[in-house]
């Protein structure tokens, strides 16, 4: 058995840097991480041709001021998305390319349609508390809602119908039907309000670190060093009056209180003596993740920009939903990511592997030419089935979720505290929001024991 003061269950950002804040502290503390490797939603793959490719997540982008703070104290830079040239979107039968947020030659409508409607969410998100979303004026009318019965309410334009429910639906990689609109209305608070997470005006995500992801987390996990313990999946946490006892299949932790990590998807996984809260405990059979596929295409080049085009595409219901430039700050190798998301990425996991890759292919091909039906590899990552994220991106609420269950979200359980990313109040299922709750959840830890000692 090891003694240690706290033990960390999960080696993703939130888990590293709750280890990493405590050890700076000068406490003692034990990572169980269940992969074989540290970075959680994050994977990044470095390639032979001194390139390097980030399977899961990848952009980081203003307001994001922690994991720019991590990025700083190790030392990693980051570097611009590539934007220049058009975009292109696929909606309706209709082809638009167009440079900026959404193609101004969408019908006057549409446009006007979106200008109202993005008008009022920034309104309602105003009135979101994003530290307690359940207390915010209309929370009980608006988690009765489903973001897919709101935009019926709220869209006139066939297009911009579309835009908006597969745009924000993508983003939890489920359906339009199966998110609170309290939910969506929050996480775009969180985010500082819905530009951030609709991408208007620059606002998105628009960066990503040097050497991607891995970059960051393998600095975090060399400071950690044998703290960490890979391929220890935890199965049971036991908390007593003095501490609490981590098992994984061949270690046992023996620690003051633990800070599990994990996505609230798979929290249930792990089981809890004595069984946890009734909140907390029906919480976990609550918030769902959903599919997605995230597919690195290497060319030579990245042929798209020659031909004046940023990479940037959105075809809702196509194999390969969303396109993007994903080449290093070097430009070279070519590196093109197709993310496809909720049914259509459930849809690619009915396909035999060829099938698939010559599917997402050919989707891509019809938008920027027969060059991209040849790739000189092919990476696809379908988080959707990774048992150690159960699906992703992230865990969402749907409706009735947040107004009965959110206080549950942070509250420590006894011994028992909790992080990830869909336990912090500011950029909840972001990277960062990752970053906020390790550190948040580092901090409770030790107050919570400084002050059970007095
Ligand atoms: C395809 C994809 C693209 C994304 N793109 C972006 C992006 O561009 N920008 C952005 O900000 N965010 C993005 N995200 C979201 C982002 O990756 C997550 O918000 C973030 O990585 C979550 O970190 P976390 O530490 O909270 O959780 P995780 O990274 O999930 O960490 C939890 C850890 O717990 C481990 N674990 C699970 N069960 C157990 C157990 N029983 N015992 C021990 N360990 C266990 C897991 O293996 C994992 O390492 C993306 C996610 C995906 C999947």
């Amino acid at each position: 058995m090891v003694d240690v003061d706290f033990c960390v269950v999960g080696a993703g950002f939130a888990g590293l840097t709750a280890a990493l804040r405590l050890k700076q502290a000068g406490h003692s503390v034990t990572v169980l991480e269940a992969r074989d490797r540290v970075g959680g939603r994050t994977y990044t793959e470095n390639r032979s041709d001194g390139s390097w490719l980030d399977r899961g997540g990848a952009w980081i982008g203003p307001g994001q001021d922690r994991i720019y703070a991590l990025m700083d104290e190790f030392g990693v830079p980051s570097y611009k998305q590539f934007v220049d040239g058009d975009a292109m979107m696929f909606l309706d039968g209709q082809t638009y390319k167009y440079r900026g947020t959404v193609p101004l030659s969408l019908s006057p409508v549409a446009v006007a349609n979106l200008g109202v409607v993005f008008a009022e969410l920034t309104q309602m998100c105003k009135s979101i508390p994003p530290d307690a979303p359940w207390t915010a004026p209309k929370a009980l009318r608006w988690d009765r809602l489903t973001w897919a019965k709101w935009l019926d309410a709220n869209t006139l334009s066939k297009p911009a119908r579309l835009l908006l429910e597969s745009s924000v639906a993508g983003l939890y990689t489920s359906a339009a039907s199966e998110l609170s609109l309290l939910f969506c209305l929050y996480q775009m608070a969180a985010a500082g309000g819905p530009s951030f997470v609709l991408g208007v005006e620059g606002a998105a995500e628009d960066a990503r670190p040097v050497g991607g992801m891995g970059a960051i987390y393998r600095a975090v996990s060399a400071e950690l060093d044998d703290a960490i313990l890979l391929a220890h999946p935890v199965r049971g946490i036991t908390q007593d009056d003095a501490g609490v006892t981590v098992r994984s299949d061949t270690a046992e932790i023996r620690a003051r209180r633990v800070i599990v990590t994990v996505p609230v998807a798979i929290a249930s996984h792990i089981v809890y003596e004595p069984m946890l809260p009734v909140d907390r405990a029906l919480l976990h059979q609550r918030m769902p993740s959903g599919a997605v596929f995230k597919i690195a295409m290497i060319f030579d080049e990245p042929f798209w920009r020659a031909d004046r085009l940023s990479g940037q595409s959105f075809a809702p219901g196509s194999a390969a939903t969303l396109t993007i430039d994903s080449c290093t700050e070097a430009g070279t190798p070519g590196i093109l990511t197709a993310i496809t998301e909720g049914a259509e990425a459930r849809a690619l996991c009915r396909l035999a592997p060829a099938d698939r890759r010559q599917a997402v292919l050919a989707a891509v091909a019809e938008r920027f030419g027969d060059r991209a039906r040849s790739p000189v590899d092919y990476v696809e990552h379908n988080w959707s089935v990774e048992r150690y994220s159960g699906g992703g991106m992230i865990s969402h609420a749907p409706p009735g979720v947040l107004t009965e269950f959110g206080p549950a979200l942070r509250r420590p359980c006894g011994r028992i505290h909790w992080a990830g990313t869909e336990s912090s109040a500011q950029m909840y299922g972001f990277i960062d929001g990752a970053v906020r709750s390790g550190e948040r959840a580092a901090a409770e830890v030790v107050d919570h024991e400084a002050r059970a000692r007095v």
